[in-house]
C-alpha cells in the first residue's frame, strides 16, 4: 500500500569538468520538477572540492528554484577557515549544511584531526551553531561506521550530534531494509527524535557499487548480486532491474512508515526520477522555470 507523497532530496557531487557540469545541470533540470525538499552537494575527500562545492551550491541557489544544502567536512582545515566557509554559504543564501567529519584524502593514511580544527562532526555541528542559524543534517550509519569502537558508541555519537544542534540525520546507503528498521528502533530507544532519513542508492553499476559499499561498511545482500548477474552487457535490462529494486526498497520502507528519502544520484537523473515516480513523487509544475534555467 502506498502512503502519501513522500518528501525527497537529491545528492550531487561537484563536477570536475565543463562536460560534467553540463551533465549535472541536465540532471538538476530533470529532477527539479519532482520538487525535492532540498538538493545537496558533497564536499570532496580531504576538502578537495571546497571551491567547486561552493560554486555548484551557489549556482543552484541563484539559478534554480531549489533549496540547496552544502556538505562541509572537518578535514585539513582550521576552525576559523571552516567558519569562514560556513559564513560565506550563509551570505550566499544557503541555510542548510550537511555537517560531516569527512575522511582523509589518502584512504590508507586514516583520519587525523587538524590541530586547530574541528575534530569530529559533533564539534563541527557546535561550531556551525555559533556561526548562524543553519538547518544541520548529519550522517548516520545503520550498519555502524567502519571506524566506530562499537555500535553503542556510534549510536551515542549520533545522539551527541543531535544534542549539539543537528536537525536531521541522513543514513549511509543500505540495501537490507530490516537493517534500517532495526536501526530506526535503536535510534528511537536512544531518545533521538529528529527525522532519520534513509539514504537510497539506485544501483547503476553493480561492480563499482560493491567496491564503494566495502569502503563504507555497507553490506550487499546476495539478492542484489543475483539480480544483476549476467547483465553487464545489457544496459537496458540492468536499468530496469535497478529501478525495480530501488522502487521496491522504497515501497517497503513507505509501508513501514518512512516518508522521507535521500537519493544518492551520482549526478544522473534517470534512475532516481523513475524510482521517485514509482513511489508517488510525480513531476509538478516546475518545468518552465527549469527550461529557462537550462538556456
Ligand atoms: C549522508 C552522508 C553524506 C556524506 N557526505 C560526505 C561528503 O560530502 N564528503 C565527505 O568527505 N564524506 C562524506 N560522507 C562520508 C563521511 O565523511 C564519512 O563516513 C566519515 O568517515 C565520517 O563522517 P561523520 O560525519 O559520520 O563522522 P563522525 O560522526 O565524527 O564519526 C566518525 C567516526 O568517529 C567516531 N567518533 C566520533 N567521536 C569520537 C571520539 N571523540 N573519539 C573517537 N571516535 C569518535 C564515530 O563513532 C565514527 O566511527 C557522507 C556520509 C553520509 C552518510
Amino acid at each position: 500500500m502506498t502512503a502519501h507523497r513522500p518528501s525527497v532530496s537529491f545528492e550531487f557531487f561537484p563536477p570536475k569538468s565543463p562536460e560534467m557540469e553540463d551533465t549535472l545541470w541536465d540532471t538538476i533540470c530533470a529532477l527539479a520538477p519532482l520538487a525535492p525538499a532540498f538538493v545537496s552537494v558533497t564536499y570532496g575527500a580531504g576538502g578537495s572540492t571546497r571551491e567547486r562545492t561552493h560554486t555548484t551550491v551557489s549556482r543552484i541557489v541563484s539559478e534554480a528554484s531549489l533549496t540547496a544544502a552544502a556538505h562541509l567536512t572537518c578535514v585539513d582545515a582550521t576552525r576559523a577557515e571552516i567558519d569562514t566557509i560556513a559564513r560565506s554559504y550563509w551570505d550566499a543564501g544557503v541555510r542548510h549544511i550537511v555537517a560531516l567529519r569527512g575522511d582523509a584524502s589518502d584512504p590508507d593514511a586514516g583520519y587525523t584531526p587538524h590541530p586547530d580544527g574541528y575534530a569530529y562532526a559533533v564539534d563541527l555541528v557546535s561550531g556551525l551553531r555559533d556561526v548562524a542559524d543553519f538547518e544541520i543534517s548529519v550522517a548516520a550509519y545503520p550498519e555502524v561506521h567502519p571506524e566506530a569502537q562499537s555500535a553503542a558508541f556510534d549510536l551515542d555519537n549520533l545522539k551527541r550530534k543531535i544534542d549539539a544542534g543537528a536537525t536531521q540525520a541522513i543514513t549511509q546507503f543500505f540495501f537490507d531494509n530490516d537493517v534500517f528498521l532495526r536501526f530506526r528502533d535503536r535510534v528511537a530507544d536512544a531518545g533521538i527524535e529528529v527525522p532519520l532519513v534513509p539514504g537510497i542508492m539506485p544501483v547503476s553499476n553493480f561492480t563499482s557499487m560493491t567496491r564503494f559499499a566495502a569502503m563504507c561498511g555497507a553490506s550487499v545482500p546476495a539478492f542484489l548480486a543475483d539480480a544483476f548477474r549476467g547483465l553487464d552487457d545489457t544496459p537496458y535490462e540492468r536499468r530496469q532491474v535497478a529501478i525495480e529494486l530501488a522502487s521496491r526498497q522504497c515501497r517497503e520502507l513507505q509501508d513501514a512508515g518512512v516518508s522521507q528519502f535521500h537519493f544518492y544520484t551520482l549526478n544522473r537523473a534517470a534512475l532516481t526520477r523513475a524510482v521517485c515516480e514509482n513511489i508517488g513523487v510525480a513531476a509538478g509544475g516546475a518545468e518552465p522555470a527549469m527550461a529557462e534555467m537550462a538556456r
